[in-house]
């Protein structure tokens, strides 16, 4: 089984089959989504999922290319999404350098903010890091946080020192696409122990369906080509990523609080 670590479920996209997609999650072969709140104006919709589905978990952060409208409240209101049992990192947070929706010193100004809130409430982030590879890096070092970068597209030397520093890397279905030379070094060298998969749905559909809207389902895309490059099953990329989220959002013990409320049902 899957666990898909980072889901746009949210998105209007889905506004036609949403219950329908979550309710095949399992017969799909994944039990656990998630859902990054993004753009900011559904985070609180994130976490409404994850309250409402048990294989939901949610993290509410504000992107980078929607900070230009962000002011000193919308941190108060994070604060107070976080404190929702389900809502187990701050992210997707970060910068973008290539899309530049916002002015680079606007867009670290307020990543900056979120990493100090982060490290405040001790959770950890999920990093958007569009060619700004190296002022991402020093920002996490500097705040002293912990987490995952989302969608990997940095050097493998540089998920190196990201790994020596507890950090994860999490791949999509980019990783089937053709130029993904950088992502499979990457996977090559850094331990098992330290990638998530994710499709980042419903964009980035693995191949052949990039034209499609991304489905969590297709994670296994993902889970069979690092499956291929580790030279270990599938099966084994599948239980290794999902522990290591289990590890990083810490969502064992809420997993059993979950199933306890189940039962009370
Ligand atoms: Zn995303």
């Amino acid at each position: 089984m899957f666990f898909d670590s980072h889901v746009h479920l949210d998105d209007p996209q889905f506004d036609v089959d949403r219950e329908d997609v979550l309710n095949r999650l399992t017969e799909n072969g994944v039990d656990g989504v998630l859902n990054a709140g993004a753009p900011w104006t559904r985070m609180d919709r994130a976490v409404e999922l994850a309250d409402c589905w048990p294989m939901v978990w949610a993290a509410a952060g504000v992107h980078p290319g929607d900070v230009k409208k962000m002011r000193r409240e919308d941190l108060d209101r994070l604060e107070l999404l976080t404190r929702h049992p389900k809502c187990v990192a701050i992210g997707e947070i970060g910068l973008d350098y290539h899309y530049l929706n916002s002015e680079k010193d606007t867009q670290r100004y307020w990543f900056y903010q979120q990493l100090m809130l982060a490290k405040e409430l001790d959770l950890p982030v999920i990093i958007h890091d569009r060619d700004a590879h190296q002022d991402c890096l020093d920002a996490v070092f500097r705040y002293g946080v912990r987490g995952v970068f989302h969608c990997y597209s940095g050097s493998a030397e540089m998920a190196k020192e990201l790994v020596r520093h507890g950090f994860y890397c999490s791949f999509t279905g980019v990783v089937t696409y053709q130029g993904a030379r950088r992502a499979l070094e990457t996977i090559a060298q850094i331990p098992l122990e330290r990638i998530l998969i994710e499709t980042d749905c419903p964009y980035l559909a693995p191949v052949p369906w990039q034209k499609k809207r991304n489905e969590p389902k297709n994670v296994a895309a993902v889970a069979k080509v690092i499956a291929g490059i580790r030279g270990v099953s599938v099966e084994k990329v599948a239980e290794v990523t999902a522990q290591n989220a289990m590890c990083l959002f810490q969502m064992d013990k809420l997993w059993q609080n979950n199933e306890h409320d189940e039962t009370k049902k």
